[in-house]
């Protein structure tokens, strides 16, 4: 497995259910961070991970997911650190975090990852969890690897309660548009996952198809390719100013406090939005998931169900698969999930299309 990100993990977890030996290769260390925010049903992972598993999970998630009943969101780190949390004490798995894959192969009889440091691990099949940028696409897809840029920016932030004085504070998610903007504002619970009053947080998302110029300029988008997120020292001053004046101009209270309160602590991250339309996912013993199989914009929201999908197909294509079976079993699994991903992914397109007016 390439990748130990919200994909990589789900899989492994399934793949260890359906009786495989997963070794995990992930590239960043095992403290991770995100502004960002998924819905998630708790009874879709317990449903792909067991009951033992998602035991581990589910009480990373149980204030937030009290509240997804109501359509709220979870954040992306409470899910990543259960999901790593199982993935670790699973004796089928072994994670290696640092472990920047550079290379991937396969011939009639197996596949392999070689790792910056020249290890190289073989197995039955290599799964490419590896994102939108994925590496292993470009082995499954030589022709199309890249995911291509939409044509708008999504600038992400946390507010604390504490930061924001009094504040009506919102029930739900709240969606507004303006000028050309759209805003995607949701509350949360405090760090501890408790609704404490006084120490809950408020997530926003505000999409911008006005900054290509920038993205350009900085170097986060050549030609049609995103090449990094913006972290919050990548973000020019002048544009922290121009976000701000934004915010007030655009966005009603709480979510223009919150904004604001965002930039003043230069605790803002911003990611071009790419988007990848499939024609494949798996070649030989090759196969994707996730992000590296399928880019939706995130104004689907759909991105972690699709990878959820992916997970549990993945796993019962090849539960009781012999090796010399792999590449048939994969086939499956491609049959399965080529199509609804296309359709999620075409779906966002309409949107990005209008949103970037192209
Ligand atoms: C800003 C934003 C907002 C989103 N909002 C939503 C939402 O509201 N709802 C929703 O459903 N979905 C949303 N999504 C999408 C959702 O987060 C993803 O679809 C889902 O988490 C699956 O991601 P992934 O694990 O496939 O990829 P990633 O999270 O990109 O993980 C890829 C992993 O692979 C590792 N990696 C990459 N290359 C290598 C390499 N060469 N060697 C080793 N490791 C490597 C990376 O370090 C990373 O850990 C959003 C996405 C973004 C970017």
């Amino acid at each position: 497995m390439v990748g130990a990100s919200l994909a990589g993990l789900m899989t492994s977890l399934a793949l260890a259910r359906a009786g495989w030996q997963v070794t995990v290769l992930e590239r960043a260390g095992a403290r991770r961070s995100s502004s960002a925010a998924l819905a998630v049903d708790p009874p879709d992972l317990v449903r792909l991970l067991g009951q033992e598993a998602s035991a581990t999970v589910l009480p990373h998630l149980a204030h937030d997911a009290a509240d997804v009943s109501g359509g709220l969101p979870v954040t992306w780190q409470a899910l990543h650190s259960g999901l790593q949390a199982a993935a670790a004490e699973h004796s089928g798995i072994r994670l290696h975090h640092h472990s920047p894959v550079v290379e991937v192969g396969q011939d009639a009889r197996q596949a392999w990852a070689a790792t910056n440091t020249g290890a190289v691990h073989v197995g039955d099949l290599l799964v490419g969890a590896d994102g939108y940028r994925s590496l292993v696409r470009a082995a499954v897809a030589p022709d199309r690897p890249d995911a291509r840029f939409a044509g708008y920016v999504l600038w992400l932030g946390v507010a604390d309660e504490q930061g924001l004085g009094s504040v009506r504070w919102p029930t739900g998610l709240d969606i507004r548009s303006s000028g050309g903007h759209l805003l995607l504002g949701y509350p949360l619970p405090a760090p501890d996952g408790l609704p404490t009053v006084g120490s809950r947080r408020l997530g926003w998302a505000w999409y911008d198809a006005s900054r290509n110029g920038l993205l350009r300029r900085i170097g986060a988008v050549e030609g049609s390719v995103v090449q990094h997120s913006l972290r919050e020292t990548d973000i020019p001053e002048e544009t922290y100013a121009e976000l701000a004046a934004g915010a007030r101009q655009h966005w009603p209270a709480p979510w223009s406090t919150a904004i604001i309160d965002s930039i003043e602590r230069r605790a803002v991250t911003a990611t071009p939005i790419s988007e990848y339309l499939p024609d494949r996912l798996v070649a030989g013993r090759l196969v994707l998931v996730g992000d590296a199989a399928h880019v939706p914009t995130p104004m689907t929201g759909s991105g972690f169900a699709a990878s959820l999908a992916d997970a549990e197909a993945l796993g019962r294509a090849t539960a009781a698969t012999d090796a010399h079976e792999v590449p048939v079993a994969l086939l499956e699994y491609e049959q399965d999930r080529l199509q609804p991903a296309r359709s999620l992914v075409k779906s966002g397109q309409s949107f990005s299309r209008s949103f970037a007016g192209r």
